[in-house]
């Protein structure tokens, strides 16, 4: 089974404290949401996790089916089987999308057993089939030119390829019209396994109409202030943050 476990986590970026004691455990078979207002930290603790250099934890553990996930390097968080979905994209020149792919599954997996050429391509005419994505992306440079909506699309194509046992998906939503988000959820949707559990940080609840989370988390001031069920998202849709805060004592 899979588990991501986050106790205590402190992260400072040059110098400042943003995340402030974060606790959160998503099992093999769960979607969380992480909700917040603007700010808040959730774009820091998906960087923090996957060990963006500028992040410095400075308390607390995270672990992945119970190893030390801070102790590894990134492309050994990968391999232990997490899966980040950025905010912002980058472009990599001069590589093509299948073989971005291609390589980003063999190096998961142990020398020996690489994927075969015919099994790799069948896979990926498939998952691109499913997100309405046109072959000529196959052989597209990675993120080059893509618009919003395609970087997203394309995403969630490396979700459903590489198969992480835990994936953080932040904004995936943002910038999309309705048409990219249902496909885009409808990827995430169909990753929904006993393997597979999801974290999904979004500032907006819509992506939730579509995704419905297992459990949903407030985060504010770097801390996780409220948790619940999808009704949770769906109140923060209807009366926004300012009850919580109020709740809570929180002034801005
Ligand atoms: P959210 O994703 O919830 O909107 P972020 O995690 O992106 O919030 O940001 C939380 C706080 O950390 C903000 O005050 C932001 O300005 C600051 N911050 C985030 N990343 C950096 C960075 N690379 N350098 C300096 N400050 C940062
Ligand atoms: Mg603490
Ligand atoms: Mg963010």
């Amino acid at each position: 089974a899979s588990n991501l476990k986050i106790e205590n986590l402190h992260v400072s970026i040059e110098g400042k404290e943003i995340i402030k004691g974060l606790d959160l455990e998503i099992n093999g078979g769960e979607i969380h949401a992480v909700m917040g207002p603007n700010g808040t930290g959730k774009s820091t603790l998906a960087s923090a996790i996957m060990g963006h250099p500028k992040y410095e934890i400075t308390e607390g553990t995270v672990t992945i089916d119970g190893k030390d996930l801070l102790e590894m390097e990134v492309d050994e968080r990968a391999k232990a089987g997490l899966f980040l979905a950025m905010q912002y994209p980058s472009e990599v020149s001069g590589v093509t999308n299948a073989d971005f792919l291609r390589t980003s599954i063999n190096a998961r997996r142990e020398e020996g057993d690489e994927i075969s050429l015919m099994k790799f391509i069948k896979k990926m005419d498939e998952k691109m089939a499913a997100l309405g994505m046109g072959e000529e992306f196959s052989q597209r440079y990675l993120n080059e030119g893509f618009s919003g909506g395609e970087k997203k699309r394309n995403e969630i194509l490396q979700l459903m390829m590489l198969e992480p046992k835990i994936a953080i998906l932040d904004e995936i939503d943002s910038g999309l019209d309705i048409d990219a988000l249902k496909v885009v959820s409808q990827g995430v949707n169909s990753m929904r396994s006993p393997e597979f559990g999801c974290l999904i940080i979004t500032h907006y609840q819509r992506l939730l109409n579509y995704i419905t989370p297992d459990k949903v988390h407030v985060i504010m001031q770097g801390r996780i202030v409220k948790s619940g069920g999808a009704e949770l998202a769906q109140r923060l849709e209807a009366e926004g943050y300012d009850w919580i805060k109020e709740e809570l004592g929180i002034e801005d």
